[in-house]
């Protein structure tokens, strides 16, 4: 009986289930819907970049690096894993390099695939 009745109770959702698109999303088998203002991971315009090193400056998860060996001479680094996703460096970038984009972090089990060399100008 309790069978009979717990039948009676789900057959509205089968029913619904049947007829309507799934409410889950496919992600990862197809592009996510994402929000207007979705913050994902951090990307660069390398030519506007001046190395005056402000983003790391400001960064509150330390998620920027710059090694630099000189003047000219300097790396620009993104460690995804740290990055609280927080647009400072966006705000505190004078030269509109750095920017936060829609796109997704690939997951790893390696902790050096998330090093990301934003600028190169070794
Ligand atoms: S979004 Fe925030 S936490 Fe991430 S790199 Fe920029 S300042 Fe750092
Ligand atoms: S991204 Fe902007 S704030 Fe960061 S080092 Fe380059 S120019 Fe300076």
């Amino acid at each position: 009986m309790s069978l009979f009745r717990s039948f009676l109770y789900l057959w509205p959702q089968l029913w619904d289930a049947l007829w309507h698109r799934p409410q889950t999303v496919a992600y990862p088998f197809a592009p996510p819907q994402l929000p207007a203002g979705f913050r994902g991971h951090v990307v660069i315009n390398a030519e506007n970049c001046r190395g005056c090193s402000m983003c790391v400056r400001d960064c509150p998860a330390a998620a920027l690096e710059l090694e630099r060996q000189g003047k000219d001479k300097y790396r620009l680094i993104y460690h995804p894993e740290r990055c609280a996703y927080c647009g400072q460096c966006e705000v505190s970038c004078n030269f509109d390099a750095i920017h936060l984009s829609n796109a997704f972090v690939k997951g790893a089990t390696d902790q050096d695939t998330f090093k990301i060399i934003l600028v190169d100008r070794y």
